[in-house]
């Protein structure tokens, strides 16, 4: 089913790809621009696929594959950079600062002028869409749920298709699954009180919340807490829910107007293993998901695409043996994925409680982040390019 070295260079690749979400769209279109022919199928409509209230924090890494694709321009538009990161321990009442100027320079790298991006879902999967059915080595089979379903052999499957991954549950990939207590709510608000380039990780006993700018003074929030208490919230009518805002939100944030729908969805903790089984390899939500604390989730599913990108165009130059491609995907994402994974569980752990043990262990962490210029470097590096392309100052 697969080729050689020396038939590679013969006929294009054949890959199909499951799953039209922000992971398979890019990692379609990735391998597109690695010379493969891609089939990409999505049993939801193309309406559907855009129809999400969500916005995305984007680190460097995310930015670095977007630009290599093309891709980093024409979302100019639509990006809401932020210049700061203010990480607020509210049991303590200690906050940390980060700026831009706390992050390392990346060889090849103009200086950052922002931590990161945020993003919204709409603009972003027009564009993957629209670049997706521009480029013709794509084959975009949307609204169909027979679309991955042909028997034509293909050199490499992915499976992006979500964390409850049917082509992952096909091919019998082991999936482990802890769901959090907490849950998670994401709300769309004007609020005063914060600049417009600044986001804001407030750590509360009962989880943490972050306050994304999306432009101007609108707003994303992300608010973690026990899930049965958000499906509360959630129900609430919007006077009554700011009210619970303003008592979660330091006194200086004020929101003011909602401008979407609270939604509250369940967050747990996921892993798949191993990522690849016999010419499949499994990438995105599919592979793995994390507590949304410190905006990884995406990000580390884009770094699934952007090593796909790397060993896709070592096969199409014949420098890879196509059969070896999924042994070295998940040979060099596993410690990636583990990483964060454990990381931003690590943080909740920590954060989420106002245990006395745990108090002066937080006190002396956050006092040593507010001193040590190298240690917010170092932070802000494993969170922005992910814990295995760490940079020293
Ligand atoms: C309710 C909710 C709210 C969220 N809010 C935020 C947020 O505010 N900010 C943030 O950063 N992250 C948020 N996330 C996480 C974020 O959405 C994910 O990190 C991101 O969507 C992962 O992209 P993905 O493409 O891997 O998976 P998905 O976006 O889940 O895409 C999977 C795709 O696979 C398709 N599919 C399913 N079955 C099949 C099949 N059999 N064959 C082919 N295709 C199939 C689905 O239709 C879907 O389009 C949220 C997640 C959820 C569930």
């Amino acid at each position: 089913m697969r080729r050689s070295v020396t038939a590679a260079t013969a006929a294009p690749l054949r890959a199909r790809v499951f799953g039209a979400g922000p992971t398979g769209a890019l990692a379609a279109l990735a391998l597109a621009r690695s010379g493969w022919q891609v089939v990409l199928c999505d049993p939801q409509p193309a309406a559907a696929l855009l129809d999400r209230s969500r916005a995305y924090a984007l680190t460097h890494s995310s930015a670095e594959l977007l630009e290599g694709l093309g891709l980093w321009q024409p979302l100019q538009a639509h990006l809401a950079p932020f210049r700061r990161l203010e990480l607020c321990d509210q049991a303590l009442q200690q906050q940390v600062s980060f700026g831009a100027a706390d992050l390392p320079v990346h060889p090849g790298r103009s200086p950052a002028d922002a931590v990161g991006w945020i993003l919204q879902h709409r603009p972003l999967m027009a564009l993957l869409l629209q670049a997706l059915e521009g480029e013709s080595g794509v084959s975009l089979r949307l609204a169909d749920p027979a679309g991955c379903s042909s028997e034509l052999p293909v050199d490499l499957e992915v499976a992006a298709d979500g964390h409850h991954s049917p082509r992952r549950r096909a091919a019998r990939i082991r999936h482990w699954h802890r769901p959090y207590r907490q849950g998670c709510l994401t709300v769309q608000v004007r609020l005063r009180g914060s600049e417009a380039d600044q986001a804001w990780e407030l750590f509360r006993p009962e989880g943490p919340f972050a306050v994304l700018p999306l432009g101007g003074d609108a707003f994303q929030l992300v608010w973690s807490a026990p899930l049965p208490r958000l499906q509360q919230l959630e129900r609430l009518e919007p006077v009554a829910f700011l009210d619970a805002l303003s008592a979660a939100l330091p006194e200086r944030l004020q929101a003011e107007v909602l401008l979407d729908q609270p939604r509250a969805f369940p967050v747990a903790l996921e892993w798949a293993w191993p990522l690849q089984r016999r010419g499949l390899v499994v990438v995105g939500e599919a592979a793995h998901r994390s507590h949304p604390v410190g905006g990884q989730g995406l990000n580390l599913c884009w770094r699934d695409v952007a090593v796909l990108q790397q060993l896709a165009g070592q096969v199409q130059a014949g420098r890879l043996p196509s059969r070896q491609l999924p042994g070295r995907y998940a040979a060099r994402r596993w410690l990636d994925i583990a990483l964060v994974l454990f990381a931003t569980d690590a943080l909740v752990r920590l954060f989420s409680n106002r245990q006395p043990l745990l108090l002066p262990l937080r006190r002396l962490g956050l006092a040593l982040l507010a001193r040590a210029p190298w240690l917010r470097a170092l932070s802000l590096s494993a969170m922005s390019d992910g814990p295995c392309r760490l940079r020293w100052p």
